[in-house]
């Protein structure tokens, strides 16, 4: 048996985004000696300069702090939808949740999902009204809302703020006394009979030196540098390169142990045989009996949209790049493709919009890549006129109308969260979708919850932004996929100075196509530099002009807003622009910068 377990809490910190998770991590790691004052920053885990510049938590974040006796390891999690897979796969590694709700917004959509998922796994929950330093916090009514949502007394719920650093202690003292210490290690009799090391990988990463890293809760006994192991899905064999602990950078150690959170650098350097859910173990043939641990659902994508590099040299890049982030990103998926127009690229699935807009702008920043980005677009089925069932991920593969006999469309069940204030704004903005009023449900009798059935295409691109801008932010919403029903979708075209644009292409309903196609072109219009001579903007359906602008002669540059931020990456994406530009002026055709393609998917 080992004794050490008595001592290990693993917890994840989870809230609606925005409420305050990984300022209260920073008080931890601070608390906890773990990161030196003077390097602490706000949102210490949040790395990647992206996450830092939106601010907001992309990848889940482990790292582990020495507290009194006791070894705590916290995981933080991204509170935003399109994130949902990475704290479903944070929750697997531990077994309690703080879960934190802002006092001056109460619960908000993903406070009740997560802490759906939370329930799931059997975690102990921590619950703390946050955010009580605010002129503005709630704190009585947000602890009541608690309350109720968890059917437990007020009393039971911290109140605290992050940012001051009021009462933190008590939920590391809660975490200390409440989340139960990992079960135990194998006995000797269980190693006699052949068990042997299990480690879960719960993401990964991938280092130029060490190979693809898993980061690993190993569940049954340990694992040192330099031992042999095996990968149990993929099959792949190789040496523990190193293994060791966050804190929250990479800490070699000698071993690491059952009931902990550490990483395992593998050495492989393919990424696809190192995946998340898959259960690593001892390569020992007398070793027998170890049973592969339960891993992960797979994430379904639902919104799909075809990368294409704008220099077709970079195609092996792409591909390379594409697998290298999936190791820190599970939750997409991509295959090839080839498109006339555009060459060689990929067809990749999102978990929405967001998800898709910031895994572009990693492909830019990380690896250098101009894409060419087609508008994000959810799965069709269409019914071809054989009576075959074929799914479409593409406008660019939608057939022409007569082949088709009947056109389906995925719906959600789309729960919206509001206060009643602002029941009218958000009705406004709903009025104008397609979907079906459901049900009203009260979270309080000042906040409730309202239930349509909806296309997933009307909440796939700005809806959550619309939302929060008709409610001063206070609008929540969250869905899940229901069925496919049938709709009446065509395929809206955009010409470009005579010239079709396949990755502006959409498939649309019928009934919206006329208001489609004249945001297109207009947002175009606004977006795409002028040229020496006068381009005709045009969106087309069955063949027929449906909406036109024209940009005038040379207008202006707008090469100044395109990229802000590090000078020399800006210089190497311009000077790959320029050769992109040559190329196309031989051509004669139109520029367009790689940003008009996210500008025109991002806002009409
Ligand atoms: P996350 O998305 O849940 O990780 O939230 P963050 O930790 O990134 O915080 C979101 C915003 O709320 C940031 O601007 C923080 O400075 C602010 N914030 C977080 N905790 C507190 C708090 O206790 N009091 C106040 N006043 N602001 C806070
Ligand atoms: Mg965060």
């Amino acid at each position: 048996m080992d004794s050490q377990n008595k001592n290990i809490r693993n917890f994840v910190i989870i809230a609606h985004i925005d409420h305050g998770k990984s300022t209260l991590a920073d008080r931890f790691l601070e608390m906890t000696g773990t990161v030196d004052a003077n390097k602490m920053k706000p949102q210490y885990l949040d790395k990647m300069d992206l996450e830092r510049e939106r601010g907001i938590t992309i990848k889940l974040k482990p790292v582990r702090m020495d507290y009194k006796e006791y070894i705590l390891n916290l995981v933080d999690t991204p509170g935003h939808v399109d994130f949902s897979y990475e704290v479903s796969r944070a929750l697997e590694a531990v077994e309690g949740a703080v879960l934190l709700v802002d006092a001056s917004k109460g619960i908000q959509a993903q406070t009740l999902a997560n802490l759906e998922l939370a329930k799931q796994q059997n975690l102990v929950i921590i619950p703390a009204v946050n955010k009580i330093d605010l002129p503005q916090a709630e704190t009585e009514k947000t602890l009541q809302e608690l309350a109720n949502l968890l059917n437990i007394d007020k009393d039971g719920i911290l109140k605290i703020s992050g940012k001051t650093g009021e009462n933190v202690e008590r939920v590391l003292e809660r975490v200390v006394n409440e989340v139960p210490p990992p079960s135990q290690n194998l006995s000797s009799a269980d190693i006699e009979a052949g068990k042997a090391l299990r480690a879960l990988i719960f993401d990964s990463e991938y280092d130029a030196f060490k190979g693809v890293i898993a980061y690993v809760r190993v569940v049954d006994g340990e694992i040192k540098t330099n031992q042999k192991i095996k990968l149990m899905a993929s099959g792949a064999v190789t040496f523990a390169k190193e293994v060791g602990y966050f804190k929250p950078g990479f800490s070699k150690q000698d071993k690491i142990f059952a009931g902990e959170i550490g990483y395992i650098a593998t050495g492989i350097k393919e990424p696809g045989l190192v995946g998340v859910g898959d259960t690593i173990t001892v390569d020992d043939p007398t070793k027998q009996d170890v049973q592969p641990l339960p891993g992960y659902k797979e994430a379904k994508p639902m919104v799909f949209a075809s990368l294409y590099p704008e220099d077709t040299d970079d195609f092996d890049i792409l591909k390379d790049a594409l697998a290298k982030l999936k190791l820190s990103d599970p939750s997409f998926i991509f295959e090839q493709e080839t498109q006339e127009a555009l060459g060689r690229g990929f067809r990749c699935g999102f978990l929405g919009t967001l998800h898709a807009e910031i895994l572009s702008e990693r492909l830019r920043r990380e690896f250098g890549l101009i894409l060419i980005i087609s508008s994000p677009s959810v799965v069709y089925k269409i019914k071809n006129n054989k009576d075959k069932e074929i799914f479409i991920y593409s406008a660019a593969d939608w057939p022409e109308q007569t082949y088709i006999k009947s056109s389906e469309e995925p719906w959600t069940q789309l729960e919206i969260i509001i206060p009643l204030a602002y029941l009218g704004g958000v009705s406004d903005i709903i009025k104008n979708l397609r979907g079906n009023y459901i049900e009203t449900k009260y979270l309080t009798n000042e906040k409730l919850i309202l239930i349509y059935e909806m296309p997933l295409n009307e909440i796939i691109t700005n809806f959550y932004e619309r939302l929060k801008g008709a409610s001063k932010g206070y609008a929540s919403m969250n869905y899940k996929i229901i069925s496919y029903r049938p709709s009446v979708l065509v395929k809206l075209e955009i010409l470009i100075a005579g010239q079709k644009e396949e990755a502006f292409s959409k498939i649309v309903p019928e009934e919206k196509a006329f208001q489609e196609g004249k945001a297109i072109v207009e947002k175009l219009k606004e977006v795409l530099p002028a040229q020496q001579f006068s381009v005709a903007l045009q969106a087309i359906v069955g063949g027929k002009v449906i909406a036109r602008e024209t940009i005038g002669a040379r207008r202006k540059d707008v090469t100044g807003y395109l990229y802000g931020g590090d000078y020399t990456r800006k210089r190497k994406l311009l000077e790959k622009q320029k050769k992109g530009k040559k190329l196309l002026k031989a051509k004669g055709t139109v520029n367009i910068p790689p940003k008009v393609f996210l500008e025109v998917f991002r806002g009409q």
